[in-house]
């Protein structure tokens, strides 16, 4: 049973708002790469030029590295979510073709997976 119209477009205004929220929070300590949509580079924060000021950008950028990966690998769930709304394929798994469980898509709107295929991942 294709999903319902209503939960479709509540579940596009969850990913548009969590695509917005993403990219805010990206570019706050990150600049948008020029050469691919989605995809940002960390900046360098300079504290100053001793050693232990060099020790703490090393670390910060670390960190914020770190963020970026996990910030960009859901953008770019979100950004395939939004895409499969768009083909009108939004909802069905992936990987075995059936419908994923409404309330899953509900909780975790960026799912490409059933439940059971997850399971299995
Ligand atoms: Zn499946």
């Amino acid at each position: 049973m294709p999903l319902d119209p209503k939960i479709l477009s509540e579940i596009k205004e969850k990913l548009l708002a969590e695509k917005a929220r993403l990219e805010e929070k990206l570019g706050s300590f990150a600049k948008k790469s020029g050469i691919q949509a989605g995809q940002y580079d960390t900046k360098w924060e300079e504290y100053g030029d001793d050693e232990e000021d060099n020790a703490a950008e090393v670390a910060a950028y670390g960190d914020s590295l770190g963020l970026e990966q996990t910030l960009e690998a859901e953008l770019a769930d979100t950004a395939d979510a939004l895409k499969r709304i768009e083909a009108g394929t939004y909802g069905i798994c992936a990987s075995c073709g059936t419908q994923i469980n409404q309330q899953r898509l509900l909780a975790r709107p960026q799912s490409a997976l059933c439940l059971e295929c997850k399971k299995k991942e």
